[in-house]
């Protein structure tokens, strides 16, 4: 351990992280990024192939945004968002809205993904309060969601690994079964389906709408449960679902969104809108902490009155609006624009996808191969018939990853899933690079496993 260590461990907590396992894995102190690269203070280089947490796209230390932040910090570092504006935000804002699905009218600001789904449930929530539907309190989301950290978006979540310990204090949330494609328990026939398995939901809805404020969903891949990818088809339902009962579907695309899946956004692989959809992430590209929540104009008229009516979103941060980050994102939209980014991304993810495929006849424990744009992810089973996965108190994700670093890559593995999602600047010999590591530390960790 080097002294910057030493007094790393002395100070900080880091995050999703039993502490005692920095004892024999201190963290990797970074100096600098450039491109899909990482340096750590003793000169190792690691191929950043996590996007660093699904956040970075055009690579670390790109040039194009850092000229927008300094460039902005030299007008306007952040101004109180309440009765103030600026124009880095108004940009953001109509921009946004012109390449967001069209029910979406209106943009409120915060400052992490987390945020933006507090917002959103409170939005939808006060939204029925306040045009007479009082009964409707209560959210639904499927099994093995991910919405973030804070007690209301760890509420709609649905991963026990992060909520289990706090369900006394949680909201009361409906949950049911959601997509399930590699384990499906209906159409095997992938390529035809029609997304059977949304009867759950109907079932549930059907018998519960009355109480029923908003459903929350991560569109077409659920990230945090191991890159979960389902049907377009079930959104497409869920979607007229939500219609028939006066249900808000807020679409959490705070992973999904910024062309990860080879769209602007998720939803447009269902070609439909939500009422309320959550952004953050790459946003922007992985610079700043920045999120918004984007509204139909029903629900913002529903807050809309003289204020002695009470109906006002009393919801504020005060890092609302920051011009920093907004500076960041307007440029984050340009680089879009100007490079062709989404059309480039489909060969990138090709290329992926053919890379990806040269070494699966080499993992062994493979139970699937999955990919949609710029995500792919192996998923390793402890028995390929069964598709019983390994025992989570293994750590065979983790300990691949300590494998991977030494060899120069960062994966971050969610349990047994081994996935890609590398900032989108990254070029073939750099895609062989990642993939090759991968396979050799499966290899070399079942070798001694
Ligand atoms: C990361 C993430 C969040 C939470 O965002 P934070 O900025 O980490 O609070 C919410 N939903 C999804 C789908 C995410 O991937």
């Amino acid at each position: 351990m080097n002294k910057l260590q030493e007094k790393d461990l002395k100070y900080i907590w880091h995050p999703c992280s039993q502490m005692k396992d920095y004892e024999t894995f201190p963290p990797i102190i970074i100096k600098k990024g450039e491109g899909v690269f990482l340096y750590d203070t003793d000169e190792n280089r690691y191929l950043d192939a996590v996007s660093s947490w699904w956040v970075n796209l055009f690579g670390h230390s790109n040039e194009r945004i850092n000229k927008a932040l300094y460039n902005q910090s030299q007008k306007l570092e952040h101004v109180i968002f309440a009765n103030f504006s600026h124009e880095k935000a108004i940009e953001l804002a109509e921009n946004i809205i012109n390449i967001t699905p069209d029910r979406l009218k209106k943009v409120f600001f915060s400052d992490n993904g987390s945020s933006s789904i507090e917002v959103a449930l409170k939005l939808s929530f006060q939204y029925h309060q306040q045009t007479g539907k009082t009964k409707k309190k209560k959210f639904l989301a499927i099994k093995d969601a991910y919405h973030g950290e804070t007690i209301g978006a760890l509420s709609v979540g649905d991963i026990e690994l992060y909520n289990k310990i706090y369900k006394p204090i949680l909201l009361d949330t409906i949950k049911v079964d959601g997509p399930d494609c590699y384990r499906c328990k209906y159409n095997k026939d992938r390529k035809n389906c029609n997304a059977q398995c949304f009867e759950d939901i109907q079932r549930v809805v059907i018998e519960k709408h009355e109480e029923i404020s908003g459903i929350i969903i991560e569109p077409i891949v659920q990230c945090a449960s191991g890159m979960k990818i389902y049907s377009p088809n079930y959104l497409k339902k869920l979607r007229k679902l939500c219609d028939e009962y006066d249900i808000n579907l807020i679409a959490d695309e705070i992973a999904v969104g910024f062309g990860r899946t080879g769209k602007m956004f998720a939803c447009e692989h269902a070609h439909i809108s939500p009422d309320i959809m959550c952004l953050s992430k790459g946003l922007t590209a992985g610079y700043l902490p920045l999120s918004l929540t984007l509204m139909s104009d029903k629900i913002y008229d529903a807050f809309y009155d003289d204020y002695n009516k009470m109906k006002a979103f009393l919801h504020s941060h005060s890092y609302s609006g920051n011009a920093l980050g907004c500076s960041v994102a307007c440029e984050t939209l340009k680089i879009f624009k100007e490079e062709n980014i989404l059309e480039n991304n489909i060969h990138k993810s090709n290329k992926l996808k053919e890379k990806i495929e040269d070494i699966l006849p080499y993992i062994p424990h493979l139970g699937e191969y999955r990919q949609i744009g710029m995500i792919g992810a192996i998923e390793l089973v402890k028995n390929k018939e069964t598709k019983e996965g390994f025992d989570f108190r293994k750590r065979v994700g983790y300990n691949i990853y300590k494998i991977a670093l030494k060899k120069g890559v960062l994966l971050r593995p969610l349990g047994n899933i081994i996935y890609f999602m590398p900032p989108y600047v990254i070029n073939e010999e750099e895609m062989d690079l990642m993939v090759n590591t991968a396979r050799d530390s499966i290899i070399e960790y079942f070798k001694n496993n």
